[in-house]
């Protein structure tokens, strides 16, 4: 079920049997040559839709909100298309969110993070939120990170507009990515470097990985196995 496909009364009727309700964030951002700017949201927009299907198809039910489209996207700004968001925006913003969904009276809130720059102030918005709620339990699922043992053992390797990103894109809209643009390497720095430009030395054209053993049956099964997974620890399965 869709926050935003539902009546007020329908809502309110269903409200109290419900599992969680799953707010996938994500971030306008640059994915290399070969994926689109929105990557971070189809991603854990698609896994949602799984979670919410598998758990239908139990006999309970979750809702899905509508995502947060936009992040905190510092390194990838020199990119075109890449639209950042300052961290306290979004830690307000997720906030009133997640303040909202409590006073509705959602006891467990899923954060379905879909974008590594948006962690620390998820992480502040969901804490903002425990102080005022004491009741209210909130999840941050970064999906890439909790399932990276589930990923791994589908791709060879993992990283920003990589293997696993790409293979999950293929899988869900095959004809928005542009394999044949598909190129890019693991890049690191010995320690943490934050200067304007360091996008440009540690993702080459946006990428951090190499993509080119992406496949949409690597991307099924990526989303398969961590769609699963949300939906066992949401059953209390695992
Ligand atoms: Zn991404």
């Amino acid at each position: 079920m869709r926050l935003e496909e539902l009546t007020w009364p329908e809502l309110d009727e269903i409200k109290e049997k419900l599992e969680a309700v799953i707010l996938p964030v994500g971030s306008v951002e640059a994915h290399g040559r070969h994926l689109p700017l929105g990557t971070d949201v189809f991603s854990p927009v698609e896994i949602a839709r799984r979670v919410e299907e598998k758990i239908r198809g139990r006999g309970r039910d979750v809702l899905i909100a509508p995502p947060v489209w936009y992040g905190h996207a510092f390194t990838l700004n020199i990119y075109p298309g890449t639209i950042n968001v300052r961290p306290e925006s979004l830690r307000m913003y997720v906030g009133d969110i997640l303040s909202e969904l409590a006073s509705e009276g959602f006891k467990r809130i899923i954060i379905l993070n879909g974008h590594g720059g948006n962690i620390y102030p998820l992480t502040e918005a969901a804490e903002d939120v425990a102080e005022l709620y004491p009741d209210v339990e909130v999840w941050l699922i970064n999906w890439w990170i909790d399932f990276r043992d589930e990923i791994l053992s589908v791709c060879s390797s993992q990283g920003h507009a990589g293997e696993d990103e790409t293979s999950v894109i293929l899988a869900i809209m095959p004809e928005l990515v542009h394999m044949d643009n598909a190129r890019g390497r693991k890049t690191r720095t010995p320690v943490r470097i934050i200067k304007k430009d360091i996008g440009k030395e540690l993702f080459p054209d946006g990428v951090n990985d190499d993509p080119r053993n992406a496949s949409a049956e690597k991307g099924e099964a990526i989303l398969e196995a961590v769609s699963e997974k949300i939906s066992r620890l949401i059953l209390g399965e695992e």
